[in-house]
């Protein structure tokens, strides 16, 4: 069993069918949700989260749409959950998603290279980290 971090971005969360979508695909997909909290990022909290993209072309753009309103956060449990659940999401680039994951999250729902539906973490390092900044008191070890 492992932990990932996942975000459902704020344009989704502003659709209640797209966002009921991806929660039943997020169960079907055997994932057991450990915790959840709805959030809106601080500018703080997406420069933190966002620090290793600082210097990439995207950067300000990415970290405005993830200001623009309320998240949702997740800790999700299943065997190989960090790749599972990238798989799921499917390629960051949504005009590969369209060759490579039609089906996938991003593929369905990505309207963009930045708004592109969800968040995952890469590695067991980042989802510490990342829990650390949302969960501070969810204890990982
Ligand atoms: P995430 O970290 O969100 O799970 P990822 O690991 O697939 O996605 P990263 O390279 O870590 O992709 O990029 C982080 C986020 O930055 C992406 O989810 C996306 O919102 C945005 N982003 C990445 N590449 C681009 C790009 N070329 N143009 C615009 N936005 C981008
Ligand atoms: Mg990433």
């Amino acid at each position: 069993l492992q932990l990932t971090f996942a975000i459902i971005k704020p344009h989704v969360v502003k659709q209640p069918l797209v966002l009921e979508t991806i929660r039943d695909m997020i169960l079907t997909s055997n994932f057991k949700v450990v915790k959840t909290r709805r959030h809106a990022f601080t500018l703080k909290e997406a420069e933190l989260f966002y620090e290793e993209h600082r210097n990439k072309f995207f950067y300000n753009r990415l970290v405005t749409f993830m200001t623009s309103g309320p998240s949702d956060f997740y800790i999700l449990a299943r065997d190989d959950a960090i790749k599972e659940w990238r798989k799921l999401m499917g390629p960051t680039k949504v005009f590969k998603t369209q060759f490579e994951a039609p089906d996938s999250i991003r593929g369905q729902f990505g309207l963009s290279d930045t708004r592109n539906a969800t968040h995952g973490s890469d590695s067991p390092e980042s989802v510490r980290k990342e829990v650390g900044l949302f969960f501070p008191h969810f204890d990982i070890e």
